[in-house]
């Protein structure tokens, strides 16, 4: 039987290994932090619950294509709920609710901006059938060849490579508030909307098309779910276990080194961070060099808040975005002059307002984000600067006062996720999806220094999210079993 060790326990080493275990591979996972999950591992404590890091469920079918694999359902693992409203956005002067259905959103399109229901309709058909061509074609292939883009659908299509999401929303809609509304899906490609595609408008229909989802009990419950399939299939999982050194010989790969002690495999396979992971390895065996990484771009870092409230929140709902300053301007400092925000856009989610496991009784979770330049200096005045500018707009806009019902508070950022995840830079989500950095022009899924070396996750391909590192497993593990059998 192979041996195939596994960095890291995130979505991406997680689906990894499920998918090498059921090819017949002894399967042992490694992961430096005490508990499994990576950015997606969860916080317990004074009676509340939060996810450290994504929230939003989206592209239901991939989880349900990744468990059926495996010949089990999500809901063999997990309860999920569609949320309705979606989320809320919040304006200087209004708010948008984006609720479960198309109809109901052509309905606040109208409100706003009248006959925009029906170019709204007609956008969405075409972001599902690029949704159609991205997820059941284009996404399943490996990135190792510009071929791999050429379908004869993506060829019909090239004009949307070249155009970007920004001109293809504004060319529709007039309204400010809903070019940020239509604008805002592909942040989480980790791109600004001027410098992503139009192709990826298939994150709109993931959006208005499938709906936003909650697995009850927080996203936790999918590593949960992951991790009970992994042991089920045989996997070993050690943490507090993180890899100092990939082992190599004649440039061949022989194992990991963790806790001072070798381990030798037919195949090392991380989903670490992947500048990191080529820093386990000897210069002459790493494919990118430091000026390489520097000069990609980069999905935003994130200031992140973790408050417990000893009361009910109102005006809220479970996703919330404030929108209501310049998105133009915050998107400059994250990616044209990095630096801290001079106002920045924020999102804010409470998981115990439709979720009642995730707090006590009459208390409130939330949880709140600010996107941020990767690298940025981090600081405790930094973070509490940030804090009161984010709590203070909160207050005026949500119209209540919260800051003396704070009874938890934790923050996470830059230097968190360097210290925790080994990320580069500080990056919360990975290496954005612009054109220059889309499928074979991402790094690679396969060393090409080191025979049986491997890398998975949001830095390689596909790219950044839960659903495209459940995708990258799956690739890497494919690509595996395809190199054996040859
Ligand atoms: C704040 C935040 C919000 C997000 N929101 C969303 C969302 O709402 N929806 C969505 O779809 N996506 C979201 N994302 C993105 C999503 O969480 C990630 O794309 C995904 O979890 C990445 O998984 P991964 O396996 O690539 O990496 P990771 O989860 O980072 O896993 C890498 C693992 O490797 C481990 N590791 C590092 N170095 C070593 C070493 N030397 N030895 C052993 N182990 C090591 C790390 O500890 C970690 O466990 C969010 C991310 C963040 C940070």
């Amino acid at each position: 039987m192979k041996k195939a060790i596994v960095i890291g326990s995130g979505f991406s080493s997680l689906s990894a290994a499920c998918y090498l275990a059921q090819s017949g591979f002894e399967v042992e996972i490694f992961e430096k932090n005490s508990t499994v999950g990576g950015r997606a591992r969860q916080l317990v404590k004074d009676g509340f619950t939060f996810d450290i890091g994504p929230s939003w469920y989206w592209m239901p079918d991939i989880f349900d294509k990744f468990f059926a694999d495996f010949g089990k359902k999500t809901s063999d693992y997990y309860q999920l709920d569609k949320l309705n409203p979606a989320y809320k956005i919040f304006f200087d002067d209004d708010t948008i609710t984006i609720g479960d259905c198309m109809d109901s959103i052509c309905d606040e399109f109208e409100r706003i901006e009248s006959g925009s229901s029906k170019h709204l309709r007609n956008f969405i058909g075409q972001a599902q059938e690029n949704y159609d061509i991205a997820i059941n074609k284009v996404v399943l292939r490996p990135g190792l060849s510009p071929f791999e883009l050429v379908t004869k659908e993506t060829i019909l299509k090239v004009d949307q490579f070249f155009k970007t999401i920004s001109q293809e929303v504004r060319k529709r809609f007039k309204n400010p508030k809903l070019v940020s509304t239509l604008e805002f899906p592909v942040l989480f490609l980790g791109a600004k909307p001027s410098n992503t595609p139009s192709f990826y408008n298939f994150m709109n229909f993931a959006d208005f098309g499938l709906g936003t989802w909650h697995p009850k009990g927080g996203m936790y419950e999918i590593i949960k779910a992951m991790k009970s399939l992994a042991e089920e299939l045989g996997v070993i999982i050690h943490t507090n276990s993180p890899a100092t050194n990939i082992l190599v010989s004649d440039g061949q790969v022989l194992g990991i080194r963790s806790n001072g002690k070798n381990h030798i495999a037919d195949y090392v396979i991380s989903g670490a961070d992947y500048h990191h992971s080529e820093t386990l390895l000897d210069k002459k065996y790493r494919q990118y060099s430091e000026s390489y990484w520097n000069k990609r771009t980069y999905a935003p870092s994130s200031l992140l808040f973790y408050i417990g409230f000893d009361k009910k929140l109102q005006n809220i709902e479970h996703h919330n975005l404030f929108f209501d300053t310049d998105f133009e301007v915050h998107a400059q400092e994250i990616y044209d002059e990095p630096k801290w925000p001079s106002d920045p856009l924020f999102y804010v989610n409470f998981p115990s307002k439709t979720d009642a496991s995730m707090a006590i009784d009459g208390q409130e979770t939330g949880f709140f984000l600010v996107p941020i330049a990767p690298g940025l200096e981090d600081t405790p005045e930094l973070r509490e600067q940030y804090f009161d500018i984010v709590i203070d707009r909160f207050e005026r806009l949500t119209d209540q006062q919260i800051k003396k019902s704070i009874i938890f508070k934790e923050s996470f950022c830059v230097n968190d996720f360097v210290e925790q995840y080994n990320s580069y830079k500080g990056n919360a989500y990975g290496m954005a999806n612009t054109l220059k950095q889309t499928a074979f022009l991402r790094p690679n899924l396969k060393s090409s220094k080191v025979k049986n070396l491997f890398f998975t996750g949001q830095l390689t391909v596909p790219g950044p999210g839960v659903p495209p590192s459940l995708i990258s497993g799956k690739l890497v593990a494919d690509l595996i079993t395809k190199t054996i059998n040859k």
